[in-house]
């Protein structure tokens, strides 16, 4: 029995396309999102972690260096935000709670989009680019691999994959591009600010 189960998707696998097509979908959520998964509840059987929600295994895993297991979390973890941030028509941010903290923050939606594009061209190898809020402030932390703002105790309000499986079949090598049409026009504001604390 598996403990874990991918959840589904909140909408159909083409209905990104095109700033993320149906073909890297399918790859990236039916493969590599599953293979984090099966790989967690195949780690876990039968050890300590069994019996913990997915967001204590990324915390205790990280504390305690079981590379493999934080890894595996991390990565199902940091897919589960991922994919439900977006929605497929899109959302231009709107005057709201977000919109001013945002603009406190980076000055502009358009210069936040800017530095979070620049941070994400800094991640070197794989890894993640996180808008986190800390002391009722937005920052954009660049990480490793499969690192998330919560191993490190700090709050997630979205985060975009920067791993090549993320965007090399859409978008080859330009990181920036892929970035930047996320941020324009698949990310769901309402959720993003739904998160906020
Ligand atoms: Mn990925």
């Amino acid at each position: 029995m598996s403990k874990f189960l991918l959840p589904t998707l909140p909408y159909n696998e083409n209905s990104l396309s095109p700033i993320i097509s149906s073909a890297t979908v399918d790859l990236h959520y039916g493969k590599h999102h599953q293979a984090y998964y099966t790989m967690l509840n195949n780690l876990i059987e039968n050890s300590e972690y069994e019996s913990m929600s997915l967001d204590e295994i990324v915390i205790k895993s990280f504390q305690e260096k079981q590379q493999k297991i934080f890894n595996n979390a991390g990565q199902a973890w940091n897919h589960n935000l991922y994919w439900n941030q977006m929605s497929p028509n899109g959302k231009t941010i709107i005057q709201s709670k977000l919109s001013s903290k945002i603009e406190e923050s980076f000055e502009s939606f358009d210069n936040f989009v800017q530095q979070f594009t620049t941070a994400s061209l800094g991640v070197f190898g794989s890894g993640w680019t996180w808008l986190v809020e800390k002391d009722n402030t937005l920052a954009i932390m660049g990480l490793p691999n499969a690192e998330n703002p919560l191993a490190y105790n700090q709050h997630a309000l979205m985060g975009i994959d920067v791993w090549e499986h993320a965007y090399y079949l859409d978008y080859k090598n330009l990181r920036g591009d892929y970035v930047k049409a996320i941020l324009e026009n698949l990310i769901n504001w309402d959720f993003v600010e739904n998160r906020l604390s």
